[in-house]
């Protein structure tokens, strides 16, 4: 973790991101994780107009809409996992994956075109964030079919609970935290092998947020070691980008060397944002960590960061 101080916040009481030496002209990576009004999980505050006007505030090149695609049942031709059942436990203890709705993508390809005409001076890019592309590979192909999508996020929210996909925030509260995390892992290794659809790995610690401290003490990144490189290893592999995701605790720059050694080439940031304020936040602290573990910005404002 990092400890310093985030610096420079306006009158009106928000955090602005400092400037760091590190960027292209003084200039913040793009943003290639952003919610809007299109994904299932956002609230009434979400916008995307008002997302790529903050974007503009603060100086970011780009913003990638990158919103949720989910499933509640499985398509004819997924994998669900070997001793699977349904999508969710099922029980009243747990409730269903009641919210998650398909993707408008007509509306939301119409909301990116009058956002591009509107902000001429940010790049808008179309894209979305597959839950679990490994186990919903048909499902998620349906939908990339549907149009050009310019960024694709790979994301495991959930594990395999009582042989059902469950988020992993409440599978918690069943089993001891640490066989969840290493569960997580596993199947995040599973990802990265089976599906292609994706170019940046999202938040590859997911679980950490919603690690229950108080009963299992401080999450700690190097007792995970193993499992990170692991996952490190077979996402390097493939040539694609990891994300350093600003929402989740940040990780540390030991985290992103490990990404490093294991022949990591690229790190996308990513905000994770469902609301406009949220767009770019923490992006001043993390691009120290990821220049503090050994790259750079990429061959111009829009491209990863690279080694
Ligand atoms: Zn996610
Ligand atoms: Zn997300």
């Amino acid at each position: 973790m990092v400890s310093r101080p985030i610096t420079t916040a306006s009158n009106t009481g928000e955090v602005a991101p400092r400037r760091t030496r590190a960027t292209i002209g003084g200039m913040l990576p793009a943003d290639n994780h952003v919610h809007s009004q299109f994904s299932w999980d956002t609230g009434a505050n979400a916008s995307m107009e008002k997302t790529c006007s903050r974007a503009v505030e603060l100086g970011l090149p780009a913003v990638a809409f990158t919103e949720h695609v989910d499933f509640t049942e499985w398509g004819a031709h997924d994998n669900p996992p070997a001793d699977g059942r349904g999508v969710d436990d099922g029980t009243a203890a747990i409730a269903l994956r009641d919210r998650v709705a398909p993707l408008d993508v007509e509306g939301y390809l119409a909301s990116i075109e009058r956002c591009r005409a509107r902000f001429p001076e940010l790049r808008i890019l179309s894209g979305i964030e597959a839950g679990e592309p490994h186990h919903f590979k048909s499902s998620v192909a349906a939908v990339l079919k549907q149009a050009q999508f310019d960024r694709v996020l790979g994301s495991l929210h959930s594990v395999v609970h009582a042989g059902r996909l469950v988020y992993t925030e409440r599978v918690f509260a069943h089993r001891p935290a640490d066989a969840v995390v290493r569960d997580y892992f596993a199947d995040l290794v599973r990802l990265v092998e089976d599906s292609d659809v994706f170019q940046v790995l999202a938040h590859c610690d997911y679980p950490r947020r919603y690690w229950p401290a108080r009963q299992a003490g401080e999450y700690r990144e190097a007792d995970y070691e193993e499992e990170y490189r692991t996952v490190f290893r077979a996402l390097a592999g493939s040539d694609r980008a990891l994300e350093l995701h600003t929402s989740s605790p940040l990780a540390s720059a030991t985290l992103m060397r490990w990404w490093y050694e294991e022949g990591g080439g690229a790190v996308s940031f990513g905000s994770d944002a469902h609301v406009p304020l949220r767009v770019g936040a923490l992006f001043d602290v993390a691009v120290d960590i990821v220049a503090a573990a050994g790259f750079r910005p990429g061959r111009d404002e829009y491209d990863f960061w690279r080694r």
